[in-house]
């Protein structure tokens, strides 16, 4: 019996995850991605990529696929993607799990200012002079044109193009992981004194978080969107746990 799992990727878990479930023979994955960046990771299971047309868009493919299961694996900050995911599971009467990795906590020594969202982490460099490092999606880059008064230093996986109106700015193009070591020595060597950060939780983009602990370097943290509430499970072994257990339930019943 095949079982059709839609993966809703664009993060490291979703790789990890179409990996680990890549090895079952009775299941049958495809993983989907938004096509934002230029060269995409390579996966380990058949891709497609770009978005469904919203949430009817996405119900659509659900029942041409015949998908099973849908899982989404997005980043915590894609909230438009996991909304429809659930408006779309829920509308077609699709199983869904959801990746809901834990946010990162407060630390001592950590020099944290916690904001809403981009507009407000803008205001909260209404301030004088800064080094300040921005690891930022483009339209998320746009705001800070309005404070022109700082160095910044945006890293991103493809260039930023075109370009920022900003007098004082340098751009590194990485794909994460990131250790701290590297963070260090990046925020050694451009001076850094203050980072614009999402809330992302997990592992792979941590390392600047930690640096600027360890540096004493302050970090304006946008806080995580709001996101709806599926069965979910915080790390890609209990999820792929979570997705075995429905898998055999769903043969016992000879569906
Ligand atoms: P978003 O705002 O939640 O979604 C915007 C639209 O992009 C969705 O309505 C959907 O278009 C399409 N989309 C998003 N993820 C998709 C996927 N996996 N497969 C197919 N279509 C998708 O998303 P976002 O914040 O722009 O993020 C886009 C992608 O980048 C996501 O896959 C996410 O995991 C990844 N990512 C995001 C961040 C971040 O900080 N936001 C960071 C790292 C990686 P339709 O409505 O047309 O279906």
């Amino acid at each position: 019996m095949t079982y059709s799992i839609l993966i809703l990727g664009g993060t490291a878990e979703a790789k990890a995850l179409a990996g680990r479930l890549s090895v079952h023979p009775d299941y049958e994955i495809l993983l989907s991605l938004a096509g934002r960046t230029k060269a995409p990771a390579v996966q380990p299971v058949p891709v497609r990529i770009g978005g469904f047309g919203g949430v009817e868009g996405l119900a659509r493919f659900i029942c041409e696929r015949g998908v099973d299961l849908l899982v989404d694996a997005t980043h915590p900050f894609a909230a438009r993607i996991s909304r429809n995911a659930a408006e779309a599971a829920a509308a077609t009467g699709t199983d869904v799990v959801a990746l809901r990795r834990p946010e990162w906590l407060r630390q001592e020594g950590d020099r944290w200012r916690e904001v809403a969202d981009i507009a407000a982490a803008v205001q909260a460099l209404d301030i004088a002079p800064r080094r300040v490092f921005l690891t930022l999606g483009r339209q998320e880059l746009l705001p800070f044109e309005a404070m022109k008064q700082h160095h910044y230093l945006v890293r991103s996986v493809d260039p930023v193009d075109p370009p920022l109106d900003l007098p004082n700015i340098s751009y590194i193009t990485a794909r994460g992981p990131f250790s701290e070591a590297n963070e260090i020595a990046l925020l050694e060597k451009h001076a850094i004194d203050l980072i614009v950060s999402k809330n992302s939780g997990g592992t792979a983009s941590v390392g600047k978080i930690d640096a600027a602990r360890r540096l004493g370097i302050d970090v304006v943290l946008i806080e995580r969107p709001r996101l709806p509430e599926v069965a979910s499970a915080k790390s890609v072994e209990e999820l792929a746990g979570m997705i075995a257990q429905r898998a055999v339930s769903v043969r016992k019943r000879g569906e």
